[in-house]
C-alpha cells in the first residue's frame, strides 16, 4: 500500500484557490468534513502573522515595516488544533487561539501586503506542504493549485460575484457584532482582489488544471452535488 493509501481507501489531495470571500472556506470545510479529510485554510495562516505584526510593533497606522516583520517569523509558531463545538480547526499562534481576532478589519486591511513578502510565503508554504504530506487533505488560498500542491489530485477555483461576496461577508461580521460597513467590505474585497493578482510572488493565477465553481447562485448543498460525480471520479482513478 502506498502512502496515499489507508484501509483501502484512496486519499487525495484537494486543492482550492479562488478570490477573497468566495466561500472556499465554508466548502473546503464542509467537504472535508464529508470525506474524513483534514481541511486547512491557508489565508488564516497569512491572516495569524499580520495579526502577530500588529500586535507587536511591526504594522502601525496602517504602515508595515517589512524587515521588521521578517525578523519576527523565527518566533511565531503557528498551529490548528480542531474545535468540537464548531465541527472545524481553531487556529493558534504560540498556543494562543487567535481564529476571533485575526477576521477583524485591521487585520483585513493589512493581510495582502504581509502575504506579498517572499520570506513570509516561502515560511508558509513549506509548512502548508509538510501539513499535507500524508494526503487526505482539503487546503483553500490562493497559490494552493499553482504552488504549494501543483501536483494535488483535484484543483478548484472558485469564483462569485464580487456584489454577492461583500455581502456574504458582511453577513458573516454583522453575526459576530463587528461593526463594519458593506461599502468598506466591498472596498476591502476589490483592494485585496487586485493585491493578489498583482504582487511579484505567487500572484493569485488559475491553475491550467483547475475546474471552475462560480457558486454566484449556489447554496452550499448545490455546491456538495456538484463536486459529488468529480469526486467519484477523482477517488477511483
Ligand atoms: O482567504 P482569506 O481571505 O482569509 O486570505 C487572506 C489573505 O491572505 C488574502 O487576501 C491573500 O492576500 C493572502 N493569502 C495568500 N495566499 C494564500 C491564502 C491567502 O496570499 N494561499
Amino acid at each position: 500500500m502506498n502512502s496515499s493509501q489507508s484501509n483501502g481507501t484512496k486519499k487525495i489531495v484537494i486543492a482550492i484557490d479562488g478570490f477573497s470571500s468566495g466561500g472556499k472556506s465554508t466548502f473546503a470545510r464542509l467537504l472535508a468534513a464529508r470525506l474524513g479529510y483534514i481541511f486547512i485554510d491557508t489565508g488564516a495562516m497569512y491572516r495569524a502573522v499580520t495579526l502577530y505584526g500588529i500586535e507587536h510593533g511591526a504594522i502601525k497606522d496602517g504602515m508595515l515595516d517589512r524587515d521588521a516583520l521578517v525578523g519576527m517569523l523565527d518566533d511565531i509558531d503557528i498551529s490548528f488544533r480542531f474545535n468540537p463545538d464548531r465541527q472545524a480547526s481553531d487556529i493558534y499562534v504560540n498556543g494562543e487561539c487567535v481564529e476571533t481576532r485575526i477576521r477583524g478589519i485591521d487585520v483585513s486591511d493589512m493581510v495582502s501586503k504581509v502575504s506579498s513578502i517572499p520570506a513570509v510565503r516561502e515560511r508558509l508554504v513549506a509548512q502548508q506542504q509538510r501539513m499535507g504530506r500524508g494526503k487526505g487533505i482539503v487546503m483553500d488560498g490562493r497559490d494552493i493549485g499553482t504552488v504549494v500542491f501543483p501536483d494535488a489530485e483535484l484543483k478548484l477555483f472558485m469564483t462569485a460575484d464580487p456584489k454577492v461576496r461583500a455581502l456574504r461577508r458582511f453577513e458573516e461580521l454583522k453575526l459576530k457584532g463587528e461593526n463594519v460597513s458593506l461599502e468598506q467590505i466591498e472596498r476591502n474585497i476589490m483592494e485585496r482582489d487586485l493585491d493578489d493578482q498583482n504582487r511579484e510572488v505567487s500572484p493569485l493565477r488559475m491553475a491550467p488544471d483547475a475546474i471552475v465553481l462560480n457558486n454566484s447562485n449556489m447554496t452550499l448543498e448545490q455546491q456538495m452535488e456538484w463536486i459529488a460525480p468529480i469526486l467519484e471520479e477523482k477517488l477511483r482513478a
